[in-house]
């Protein structure tokens, strides 16, 4: 089959042959329908050798859905033909976390060495993808598997992210979303469904402030140090009540900080490597900030039926497998508008 693998440090991802894999016991191949780019690919991707952690080659895509094509011994709950969405931060499945569908704070995961698909497991840039257990199988039924792939991770991470911080966005609230990306733009359009606030969108495309307006936002803001000031002046002087940072460099962790009314959240999603000094005179009395990391099974249930009754709509561009390749190169200069899907 054919997949696309990162496979030299510091080299772009190729498509190459492989063999196709059997399932195992207890696991499912799935015949790929659709895979999403996310910006942790790039991140992972430019990681030097000393910090790289995921083995080579790596076949990318951990955004996955496909067809059930073939079932290992002893599998039941799925049948041949089903339609499904991969579930990604696959845990241990035993945990206390795990027990509680949170798969994505697995206790073990890291000890155990299990890792998503994509993330040091193969993954779903490629015609094939196994699955290592039916639970991490989420019927699509009608959903269009190109159009709703990427909401196990671009959406399944801002909803996760959002609902932790629901308390704070009652009536009247603000919410800021920094970056309107493939997760922003889906934050912006989970935040209208889920909640009654005011949402403010920043970001240093003009595009991508055009989508986030097209998505749902109330206002939309050019990313830079004047952005607290214009924050303020939209809130008569009392800030954000939640922020969630969909890039997490030094410069929008500052406006996060700058932003944040007293006994607000920020919620660092991106992983920009920028570092929030917290505590009495570096954050406002109360804030708290929390660095979310993918979501839970059911979380991920939840986000699919948003896009079933119609709240949710992922912005796709399409690629092929032979040009995924030329779709990370437009992901990394920022010219994908919403989420670059590969359809093999
Ligand atoms: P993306 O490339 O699709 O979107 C990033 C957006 O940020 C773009 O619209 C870009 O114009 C904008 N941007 C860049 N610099 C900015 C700045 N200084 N101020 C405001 N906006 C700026 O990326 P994505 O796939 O949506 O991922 C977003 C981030 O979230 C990445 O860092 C990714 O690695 C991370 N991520 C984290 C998790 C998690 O579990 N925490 C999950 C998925 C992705
Ligand atoms: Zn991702
Ligand atoms: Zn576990």
């Amino acid at each position: 089959m054919r997949a696309l693998q990162y496979r030299t440090i510091g080299a772009p991802p190729e498509v190459v042959e492989i063999d196709t894999p059997e399932p195992g016991p207890g696991q499912i191949r799935l015949k790929v329908t659709a895979a999403g780019l996310c910006h942790s690919d790039e991140f992972v991707m430019t990681l030097p050798e000393e910090q790289y952690i995921y083995g080579l080659p790596l076949t990318l895509g951990h955004e996955g859905a496909g067809v059930v094509e073939k079932l290992g011994a002893g599998v039941v709950g799925v049948e041949v033909g089903d339609s499904v969405a991969v579930y990604g931060p696959w845990g241990c499945g035993l945990c206390h976390a795990c027990a509680q569908g949170k798969e994505n704070y697995c206790l073990r995961a890291a000890e155990l060495g299990i890792a998503p698909p994509g993330l040091g497991a193969p993954g779903a840039l490629a015609e094939y993808l196994i699955v290592d257990d039916v639970r991490h199988l989420v019927p699509l039924g009608d959903l269009d598997p190109v159009e709703s792939v990427s909401l196990t991770d671009a959406g399944l991470t801002p909803y996760h992210a959002i609902m932790s911080s629901l308390s704070a966005l009652v009536p009247g609230s603000t919410a800021v979303v920094i970056g309107a990306g493939g997760l922003g733009h889906v934050g912006v359009q989970i935040l209208r469904a889920v909640s009654a606030a005011m949402i403010v969108v920043l970001d240093v495309d003009r595009e991508k402030l055009r989508l986030a307006t097209e998505v749902g936002a109330h206002h939309v803001v050019p990313s830079n140090s004047d952005a607290p000031a214009f924050i303020r002046e939209l809130t008569k002087g009392r800030g954000a009540d939640a922020v969630f940072d969909f890039v997490g460099v030094q410069a929008t962790l500052d406006i996060a900080r700058e932003s944040v009314v007293a006994n607000g959240v920020i919620q660092i999603v991106g992983i920009g490597g920028g570092v929030l000094p917290t505590g009495f005179f570096s954050t406002p009395f109360g804030a708290s900030v929390r660095a979310p990391y993918w979501g839970s099974r059911s979380e991920l249930m939840e986000v699919l039926d948003l896009a079933r009754t119609g709240q949710i709509r992922v912005h796709t561009e399409r690629f092929d497998l032979e040009h995924a390749p030329e779709a990370y190169e437009r992901l990394r200069a920022g010219t994908i508008l919403g989420r670059a899907v590969v359809v093999p």
